[in-house]
């Protein structure tokens, strides 16, 4: 088994790891995007396109060594999708590193801002109808979140009882006879506390949507704060913004054992949002979107088994593992 995750939710593969202040990167295989690229895992070389959500180490550190790669194995220049105002620096990095190396690596720094939509690659061509939108969060500086939103034509109800031919002659007299519609699949809040993006509509119509819940001790309520993250007591306002989607739980700390995090949510959360919840660092759990759909009882959901929700007291002991 590789060092990486694999999941299914709701229809969607989803490839990852993720620990606060070690390492968290997250991909799409399917959709040719990765969202921060951590210490750049030999899986995610092949990935076109890299969103970065901030400059924090566990999530940026593999820049360099990602563009290298990708020149290395014959693949088309790698892109990192990135906040205008860490553009800049990312861009010097790769000049000192092709002064260490005595060669450049040649790669795309594309800088955007809050609502900056941009067109996803495949190798060096656009790809049609698959954008990210990135959003500003509330963490460090040049923070954002991204939503991957496929986006479709789709002719207009008044038109739909037309022939081709006739349709073909609306166009060309200049009528719009399409509309189009936004589909949004995935969006990654990278580090956060909550914050406005929770209000934004691409945000929450979802279908997955990987959300940061870095602190489970009542405790550490103050270092959530002071970190800008989200805490799990904060996790009630990010479902009600989240109708319906499914939403996978990331950047837990190693402090934080999974069993004890899954009894403080069964506690915390109803049992449809437990239902439609799991931890990208379940290895155990049936991911959502591989349940079976009829007779599934809500609680036997995602990365619940019916047994954890029953006596999580009665549970192994949770582990104590080194911090990071
Ligand atoms: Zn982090
Ligand atoms: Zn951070």
């Amino acid at each position: 088994m590789g060092r990486l995750i694999k999941k299914n939710v709701a229809g969607i593969r989803i490839l990852g790891f993720s620990l606060a202040g070690e390492e968290t990167v997250i991909a799409a295989p399917e959709f040719n995007v990765c969202f921060d690229v951590g210490r750049a895992p030999r899986e995610i070389i092949s990935v076109d396109n890299i969103c970065i959500s901030h400059g924090h180490m566990d999530h940026a550190a593999g820049i360099a060594y990602y563009l290298s790669q990708r020149n290395f194995v014959g693949n088309a220049p790698g892109r990192i999708i990135i906040h205008r105002s860490l553009a800049q620096a990312v861009q010097r990095l790769m000049d000192v590193w092709a002064e260490i190396e005595g060669h450049p690596s040649s790669g795309e720094i594309c800088g955007v801002e809050h609502l900056e939509d941009v067109q996803l690659l495949r190798g060096a061509k656009p790809r049609r109808g698959l954008i990210v939108r990135p959003f500003n969060v509330n963490h460090a500086a040049g923070a954002l979140g991204y939503t991957l939103i496929e986006k479709r034509h789709k002719l207009k109800a008044e038109f739909a009882g037309k022939s081709g031919p006739q349709l073909v002659e609306l166009k060309k007299k200049g009528v719009t006879i399409e509309k189009q519609i936004e589909t949004p699949l995935i969006t990654f809040t990278g580090d956060t506390a909550l914050g406005r993006f929770l209000d934004l509509d691409f945000v929450q119509n979802s279908k997955v949507v990987l959300v940061e819940c870095t602190f489970f001790d009542p405790e550490h309520r103050t270092r959530a704060v002071a970190g800008r993250h989200i805490h799990v007591d904060d996790l009630p306002k990010v479902f009600e913004a989240i109708g319906e989607g499914h939403i996978v739980l990331t950047h837990l700390t190693r402090r934080t054992d999974l069993r004890t995090a899954k009894s403080i949510l069964a506690k915390l959360l109803s049992p449809n949002d437990l239902a439609r919840t799991s931890f990208l660092m379940d290895r155990t759990s049936l991911s959502a979107g591989e349940l079976p759909s009829a007779g599934a009882s809500p609680s036997a959901g995602a990365g619940f088994s019916a047994e954890e929700l029953r006596s999580p007291q009665e549970s192994r002991p949770p582990q104590e593992l080194p911090s990071a």
